[in-house]
């Protein structure tokens, strides 16, 4: 980082800014002009508290060189991943296609749909069995039987399974049924919990908050890799904005942003951002041309009667014909769906 001292400060400031730096392991070079010093330096920053060190006497600003997302950025790393779920590989050539209800209602129902996605050329299946609803009275899932139901249509289909976790106390269940664990969008920000599947090995689908900036969505990712698992998958599913014809506003330039900052890969959610079936494959075939490693397609039997996310789902011969539309398109952006 780069210390920038005002006009008014002395040698004893510029001294002081130095022995705080070095009791922190820092290794400092200034650079005196002819009204105003800068000082380099070099060295861990995670103990250090630049609050605490731009209120020392003397300090103009501080200009931070490396990102604070060490392990989620390009940095350090400056290959892309390529993060194994299940049988399959997200951030390779291959696009990656999670497809399947918003909730798990019942064997029939989630049974079926993991079928016809499958036949589609879904490569993950999706589904809720703890649900984050905006209402207490609504349908919150079939919990833990939902993950059965979920584990035993992906075993038969021959698919990985992908669900939410809401709560600290569950990941190790929820976690001894998927092959990959979502963090929601409303929980983008619990810290507990991004520990908590830190802790574990399963990738981590981190969706992006619903009114979070890039960085702190890299810094939630930051949380779940300092714990020791590196196996993260981004996913914009739409941001809040002023906009109302849309449930959100899917950012495409998420994804080459990220893409830049980042080397973990990113999947695109369109049933999320748009809240309406009729939207989701534009802004899905757009995602794939922006370069996303894969989509997050809800797909529902029966959306109608769906008990959560029904308006937003398509049916299944909607999403065999997304699939048979997104071909083209992953062709000319070099991808093989
Ligand atoms: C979901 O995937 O069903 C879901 C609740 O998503 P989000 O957290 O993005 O709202
Ligand atoms: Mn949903």
């Amino acid at each position: 980082m780069i210390i920038i001292m005002n006009s008014q400060a002395t040698k004893a400031d510029i001294e002081a800014i130095e022995s705080r730096l070095a009791d922190f392991g820092f290794k400092t070079h200034p650079i005196y002009g002819e009204t105003k010093t800068v000082i380099g330096a070099v060295g861990d920053k995670r103990r250090l508290s630049m609050n605490q060190l731009l209120m020392m006497k003397g300090v103009e600003n501080i200009v931070p060189i490396m990102k604070p997302y060490k392990l989620a950025g390009r940095e350090l790393q400056k290959t892309q991943s390529v993060i194994t779920v299940g049988n399959t590989e997200i951030g390779g050539n291959k696009l990656t296609v999670i497809a399947g209800p918003c909730a798990i209602e019942s064997n029939e129902q989630f049974t079926e749909i993991a079928k016809r996605v499958k036949a589609s050329g879904a490569t993950i299946l999706r589904g809720g069995a703890y649900k984050p609803r905006s209402s207490p009275y609504s349908f919150a899932g079939l919990e833990e039987e939902g993950l059965k139901i979920m584990r035993s249509a992906g075993d038969e289909v021959g698919l990985p399974i992908c669900t939410e976790v809401l709560d600290t106390r569950e990941v190790d269940m929820v976690a001894s049924y998927a092959d990959m664990l979502q963090i929601g969008a409303r929980n983008m920000q619990n810290f507990k919990l991004l520990r908590e599947v830190g802790k574990h090995k399963k990738p981590i689908l981190l969706k992006r908050g619903l009114s979070s900036t890039i960085e702190e969505w890299l810094m939630a990712a930051e949380y779940i890799m300092s714990e020791g698992n590196e196996n993260v998958i981004l996913c914009e599913r739409g941001i809040r904005t002023f906009e109302p014809s849309t449930r959100n506003t899917f950012d495409i330039s998420a994804i080459p942003v990220t893409k830049e900052l980042s080397h973990l890969p990113i999947i695109a959610d369109p049933s999320h951002a748009a809240g309406i079936a009729k939207y989701v494959g534009s802004i899905a075939k757009g995602a794939v041309a922006a370069g996303a490693d894969g989509v997050m397609i809800e797909v529902h039997n029966c959306p109608e009667k769906a008990m959560s996310d029904g308006e937003q789902s398509l049916t299944p011969d909607m999403f065999d014909e997304l699939i048979r539309e997104m071909k083209p398109i992953a062709d000319a952006v070099g991808r093989v769906l």
